[in-house]
Order: structure tokens, then sequence, then C-alpha cells
């Protein structure tokens, strides 16, 4: 049973560099945990704290039911892959994955037979008897995921380990690992600045900013429910649309945002009410996914905001629309069915291209 536990963990490198401020965080046994956020907020130097490569400057670290702040990487049975899956260059691919079971001692033959497994469940049976240098970088990492996972380790930390590969291995190599990972039920920590990556292998993902814990939770109660403006935009692909609006309770209708220009009332039935009427009187920010908007003919009646389309764009299973949308430095984004579709936004133009300007006057509604 592997768990681990941040109780108000900090980091401040030298130059008063807060790297990680007050972070508190359980991560259970057997969990996927995924630590995401842009470049530079104390992700990776949390993964080296866990593994004991870097001190914690304040707080505590709990391995498994114990304080580890002081124990050493080798005390902690943790094994880490890195964004470059570095090998031992003179070593074939079997004898890195051979040699930390040759450290460890132990019968070579089963030791053998582990590795064999191994490099066939990563697609690399055949490469066995092959130098690092000979290989590919999606090949390279294979070989260091499966270095990292042969022992048995009760932790497997992993800092980026796809971002140097292409687009296509990148997903090919993602289920893979979710796979192994769940197959062999070790607590991962898995570092990334990749929303869809960390989206589609977490079990839960925290969201970190300048250090600092902005969210935690499956990656659909953060999609759904983000803590904080920031991981609503951290996590949305086509961008989130964030509208400055005021919020009016008006008795017989439900709460009007008025966004300046043009004001959409949210109905009292609707489940977001209770938590605008809080903020009556007062500014909101509003955020609209562009895939909870469809694209509508001008003058539909329902909940829409009026806008004239400014460019379409082609996404193979959808069309993202850009529209004007009248509200100061705000562009709406919509996803829907396409121009030849009834009810596009492209209503009331003629001729243009998909990707084209396409001026036109439309409607946004949203759900
Ligand atoms: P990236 O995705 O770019 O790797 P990250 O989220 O993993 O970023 P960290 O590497 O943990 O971020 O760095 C967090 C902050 O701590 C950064 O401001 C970084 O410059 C600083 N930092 C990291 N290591 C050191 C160090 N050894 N000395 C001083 N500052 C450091």
């Amino acid at each position: 049973m592997t768990e681990v536990v941040l109780n108000g963990v900090g980091k401040v490198f030298p130059g008063d560099v807060h790297a990680v401020r007050d972070v508190h965080l359980r991560i259970g046994d057997g969990e996927l945990f995924v630590l995401l956020g842009p470049s530079g907020c104390g992700k990776s130097t949390i993964l080296r704290m866990i593994a004991g490569l870097e001190e914690a400057t304040s707080g505590e670290l709990w391995l498994n039911g114990g304080v580890a702040n002081d124990l050493s990487p080798r005390e902690r049975n943790v094994a880490m892959v890195f964004q470059d899956g570095a090998l031992y260059p003179h070593r074939t691919v079997g004898g890195n994955m051979m040699f930390p079971l040759e450290v460890a001692g132990g019968d070579r033959a089963e030791a053998r037979e582990r590795v064999a497994e191994l490099t066939r469940a990563l697609g690399i049976g055949s490469m066995i008897d092959r130098l690092p240098g000979t290989l590919s970088g999606g090949q390279r990492q294979r070989a260091a995921i499966g270095r990292a996972l042969i022992r048995q380790p009760s932790l497997f930390l992993m800092d980026e380990p796809l971002s140097s590969l292409d687009a296509g291995l990148r997903t090919e190599l993602r289920l893979e690992i979710t796979g192994l990972v769940r197959s062999t039920g070790t607590t991962t920590v898995y570092v990334t600045h990749d929303q869809v990556e960390a989206m589609t292998m977490a079990d839960r993902i925290a969201v970190l900013r300048d250090g600092v814990l902005e969210d935690v939770g499956t990656p659909e109660q953060i999609y759904r429910d983000p803590a904080t403006v920031f991981v609503a935009a951290f996590l949305s692909s086509p961008p989130i649309n964030l509208l400055q609006a005021t919020a009016w309770a008006v008795q017989d209708r439900g709460v009007v945002l008025d966004f300046g220009p043009q004001q959409v009332t949210v109905p009292w039935n609707d489940a977001r009410s209770p938590a605008l009427i809080s903020h009556h009187g007062g500014p909101v920010i509003v955020g609209l996914r562009p895939d909870a908007l469809t694209p509508v003919a001008a003058g539909e009646a329902g909940r829409t905001l009026a806008g004239r389309v400014r460019v379409l764009e082609f996404h193979g299973h959808d069309w993202l629309a850009y529209a004007e949308a009248g509200i100061p430095t705000v562009d709406a984004a919509a996803v829907g069915p396409g121009p030849a579709s009834p009810g596009a936004a492209s209503s009331g133009t003629a001729g243009a291209g998909p990707g084209r300007e396409r001026p036109g006057p439309g409607g946004l509604a949203g759900r």
C-alpha cells in the first residue's frame, strides 16, 4: 500500500524563489495522479521532493504512513522517468532493464524472463539486444519506462515522459503507460503541462499555478466545476470564453446576466442560478465553453447572444465559429455542425468557403 501525503509542503530555492507554497495533497494507493500546470508552476519540484531528490523547506511529506522528509531516495523505493528517458548508452535495451535487478541481486534467469515479458508488453520485444543509440525517441522512452517499472517500485514518478515525442507517438505511449500502470496497480505521480494528457490519463488531477495548488479532483470534476477562472481556462481547448457581466436577480425571470450591450437570462430552475444570486448587483465572470454553444439563425428565440461570425474553422468532427458578440475584447467561439447544416452560424451569407472570412449575422445559443 503506497499513499503519498503532502502536508503544507513548500520549497524556497536560494534567491528567494518560492517554487512551491504550502501544498496539501493526498495521493491514494494505486492512483494515477497527475500534476498539471504551465511551465515554472512547481510540478517538477513537487515530484523531485517526493523522490527525495530535493528537500522540502517547509511542511511534511508522508509515504506509507510515515514522515519521509529525511529518507534517502533509495529508502523511498521510488522509480522515476524523465523527459529524455536517459539510458546507459553501452548497455542494450535488455541490459538497461536488467540493471536495477542486478543491483538488487536475485535469480538471473527469473530476471531475464521478467525483462523479456516487460519488453513485449512495451512493444520493444524485438529490440532487446539493440543499443539505445540505434533506437527511435519513442523506443528509447519505452525502454526507460521499462527500466523504471522492472523492479516493481512502490511509487512510480514520471516527469513529462512524452513531451519530446511527436503527437501520434504521444497518444500511443499515453495509452500504453496508462494500461501498464493500471495493470500493475503501482501508485503513480505523473507531471505534464498538457491538459489533454492529464484529462485522458488521470484518476485525479492537481492543477498548480505559481507554486500554489489551485484545484484537485477527477478530470470531470475539475472540467465541469473548476475552482478558479485559471483552472477553467487552462483546461479548455478550444479556449473558454470568459465574459465580464453584472448579475441581477429579477423576480419573475431569473438571474439576468448583463454583458453591457446584451443580456442573457438564466432561469430560476437552472442549477447555476443559486450561485449567481449570491452575486446579485455585482460583477461576475461568465465562462462559456465553445462546445456549450450552438450557432443558430439570426433572430431565433431562446437564450441567445447575437453576434457576427468572423471566421469558421473546420476541425474535422466539428466547425468552430469565432463571432464578434459586441462585448468588449471578447470573441465568442461556438462549435457547430457546419455551414451546410440547418441553423449553422453562416446564415445570411453566401459563397464564402470554410475558414475564410465569413461575416454575417447569427446567434450563439447557450445550454
Ligand atoms: P516545467 O514544466 O518548465 O518543467 P515546472 O512546473 O516543473 O516547470 P519547476 O521546475 O518545479 O517548474 O520550477 C518551479 C520554479 O522553481 C521555477 O520558477 C524555477 O525557475 C524554480 N527552480 C527550479 N529549480 C530551481 C533551482 N535548483 N534553483 C533555483 N530555482 C529553481
